[in-house]
């Protein structure tokens, strides 16, 4: 099995019928962008900068996250990076950024200070972090996005941050990026609401599933507990990135799923019927998912996806997984 994997790297990830879905890898580590060759991806359509902050005992200065961010950019040549910005706080939180207030245990750390909402309070972080991409970026196009977005007017003043560092290095007749493309993430179930709000000001929207998942369930994403007891496939998470994937699509916006849903067959068919054509998945998903699409009838899926959600049989995973069965996936 693993050779034929290998085998579809260097083909691309095309439905049966002719479909073309995007197959991008999440990376975090400088070494990370490499796995785009060696899987035959399109690209890293999650690039979590926190890994390095992470990692780091104190925190990363403007000039070694540059260096980073241009590393990665030189070994994806011309395939996209899409650079989420800082994701810390809650359960992934730097000993050595406090909030200053002496009031940092957290109750409820996964809906706590953390991504974007710590990013805008605490702006010298992004505007730094802005800067370092902007710099790496400069001659070609920098993808950006903004995690845990749960309002419109957060993406508009994480974008403004961006916006204002761009303009500092073009007074300074600073080389630029060729173009800058701006996405949000949707994780927080509420941004679903305000969804047409936000659309016509970004150019990409990815689905968090991990997050989001947690959130509809309101079901720890961590807890052994719960691992199996929510499944991904369910009418509840399907109907609403059903209704995501439509309003979007209506308005022209590209969406595509970077969590680890998208990186299990059946979840990834799935999410193919209901009109996603665009992952970010984990490296060793890649060939699985290719395989699974190139048997894929697209147009098969669709009707049959969406009588499914109209009606819901009781045991979803079961249907689905006979589905695919019947159909040779
Ligand atoms: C997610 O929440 O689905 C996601 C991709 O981000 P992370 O797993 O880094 O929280
Ligand atoms: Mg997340």
């Amino acid at each position: 099995q693993r050779a034929e994997f290998a085998a579809l790297r260097d083909l691309p990830a095309i439905t049966a019928d002719g479909t073309r879905v995007t197959v991008m890898v999440n990376a975090g580590l400088r070494d990370d962008a490499a796995a785009i060759h060696l899987v035959g991806a399109d690209g890293i359509g999650l690039f979590r900068t926190e890994f390095q902050f992470l990692v780091s005992a104190a925190l990363p200065r403007r000039e070694s996250q540059q260096r980073l961010y241009r590393s990665v950019l030189e070994s994806a040549g011309d395939k996209p990076v899409i650079f989420r910005t800082l994701d810390v706080g809650g359960d992934k939180a730097l000993p050595y950024l406090q909030s200053g207030d002496g009031d940092d245990q957290e109750e409820n750390p996964a809906m706590g200070w953390r991504a974007l909402r710590l990013a805008l309070d605490r702006d010298g972080l992004l505007k730094a972090q802005a800067r370092a991409l902007l710099e790496a970026a400069a001659g070609r196009q920098l993808n950006i996005m903004f995690p845990m977005v749960s309002e419109p007017w957060e993406f508009d003043a994480a974008r403004e941050i961006v916006e204002q560092q761009k303009n500092w290095l073009a007074e300074r007749r600073k080389l630029l990026p060729s173009r800058i493309s701006y996405g949000a993430m949707l994780e927080v179930p509420a941004l679903a609401e305000t969804l047409d709000l936000l659309l016509p000001k970004i150019d990409f929207l990815s689905i968090g599933t991990n997050d989001l998942t947690q959130f509809l369930f309101a079901a720890d994403r961590a807890h052994p507990k719960l691992a199996e007891r929510y499944d991904w496939l369910s009418p509840a998470i399907l109907r609403f990135l059903a209704r995501i994937v439509r309003q979007a699509s209506a308005a022209g916006v590209p969406v595509g799923v970077c969590g680890e849903m998208g990186g299990r067959t059946l979840e990834a068919m799935a999410l193919i019927g209901l009109g996603i054509e665009r992952f970010s998945i984990t490296p060793v998903a890649v060939g699985p998912i290719k395989a699974m699409i190139r048997s894929l009838d697209r147009s098969a899926l669709l009707p049959v996806m969406e009588q499914l959600l109209a009606t819901p049989p009781s045991d979803m995973r079961g249907t689905l997984s006979r589905w695919a069965e019947d159909n040779g996936i």
